[in-house]
């Protein structure tokens, strides 16, 4: 029963957890629960993690803030890790995915007005997701999340995902674009993977027409897709990268990161947070990305997710509902011919838990840490559930294991 106490912007599901461990958390009645979401790829160490516990504990023993009037030297040394991890110059660090995008949208008009524009403008992709607050929304290609909010943020061109003609195009009809923002694999939007050409085409045309490549990494990232970061499947850099989720575990951070042209457009006093990369949260978010480092996490992500997007494939080929089953790493996505939100229901019911997206994308997005045995676990359950919704039938030997 959900409390009249809060605004109701969640359709909650009927379950309440007391604690994790790994991949598995346990809700009030006892009942055991296989977490094939990781709070929507946030909890990728999964629950309980001793070394993101310790540093947690660790930290809020000595100090929780002071203030970025001050130095923060656990904040310059996770700007220091992430720089040399991506590769990036430098970091600022706020809260959340949407914050860190609008950081990326404050410097991406930076940009534009460096460039001598009145009015930049930044090209954005259908069915994208970048948040929730103004500029964010915005930027996302969702009118159901944008309806009730106009006026929206001016300054938006929304074109195609995975279309480099109509990037072009874009461009063409524009004289005043300054950035393209684009996730390298869209995680709301139905888990979508492009063409790797796509990404290789939108970094040569940003350099072209001297743009900035802006890339929101809030889901792809701290190694979700079997890299550090989606772009790292690449050659290149992003000029500017946003991330979140991944990064503190569960501890709320953002991250955006710039190199090259974007380097020096934020100045003292151009932007802030009260609570950005504080002590306890740079802290977190050190110990999230020196075990991400030391377990050879992306990979294992890599691994894992072949194994479970090959049982899958197994259990469901002769299912003609299933369009498509794909995924890079650990982010997974089962399409089906239908729409299917029912499947949480189901799944929660048969004690796992997933997600569907746009409507008729099971998502998958288990922790990084997870085992061969829960992976296998993993696709059962789910190809059982699909099934079972579908009205195929299910061979025996599924029936026995996925239950
Ligand atoms: C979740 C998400 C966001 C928003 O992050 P919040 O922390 O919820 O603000 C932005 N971009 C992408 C790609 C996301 O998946």
């Amino acid at each position: 029963m959900t409390d009249q106490a809060l605004m109701q912007t969640y359709a909650r599901l009927p379950v309440a957890f007391t604690h994790g461990e790994g991949a598995w958390l346990y809700a009030e009645n006892g009942q055991a629960y296989l977490d094939a979401l990781s709070g929507i790829a946030v909890c990728g160490l999964g629950h309980a993690h001793p070394v993101v516990s310790e540093a947690i504990s660790q930290q809020a023993r000595r100090l929780l803030h002071t203030s970025n009037l001050y130095q923060i030297p656990q904040q310059e040394a996770l700007a220091r890790k992430l720089t040399q991890i991506t590769g990036m110059q430098s970091a600022f660090f706020c809260n959340s995915g949407t914050e860190a995008n609008e950081a990326a949208i404050k410097l991406a008009r930076l940009y534009g007005h460096r460039k001598g524009h009145q009015v930049p403008h930044i090209i954005v992709m259908e069915n994208a997701f970048h948040g929730r607050t103004l500029a964010s929304l915005s930027a996302t290609g969702n009118p159901k999340a944008q309806a009730g909010f106009e006026p929206l943020v001016e300054g938006f061109i929304r074109v195609p995902y995975d279309n480099l003609a109509a990037v072009k195009a874009a461009i063409q009809n524009c004289a005043q674009i300054s950035a393209i923002l684009v996730e390298p694999v869209q995680g709301e939007g139905g888990v979508h993977i492009p063409r790797q050409e796509y990404l290789d085409g939108l970094r040569t045309l940003c350099d072209q027409h001297d743009l900035l490549l802006m890339l929101d990494e809030v889901q792809t990232g701290n190694g979700r897709t079997g890299r550090m970061f989606a772009f790292q499947h690449h050659t290149w850099l992003p000029d500017v990268l946003t991330t979140a989720k991944g990064l503190g575990n569960g501890f709320p951070i953002g991250a955006v990161m710039v190199q090259g042209k974007a380097q020096d457009l934020f100045q003292a006093g151009s932007h802030g947070t009260t609570f950005g990369g504080n002590p306890l949260a740079s802290a977190v978010g050190l110990a999230v990305l020196d075990t991400l480092e030391r377990e050879n996490l992306p990979a294992r992500a890599q691994a894992r997710g072949e194994l479970i997007r090959s049982q899958l494939s197994h259990w469901l080929a002769d299912v003609d509902a299933v369009r498509s089953i794909r995924g890079l790493g650990l982010m997974i996505g089962v399409e089906l011919d239908r729409p299917c939100t029912e499947l949480v229901k189901q799944a929660l019911d048969a004690g796992l838990l997933i997600n569907v997206t746009a409507g008729q994308v099971v998502r998958l997005l288990p922790p990084l840490i997870i085992n061969e045995a829960e992976a296998i676990q993993i696709s059962q359950k789910v190809a059982l559930l699909v099934r079972r919704f579908v009205g195929a039938s299910v061979p025996v030997e599924l029936e026995a294991q996925g239950e």
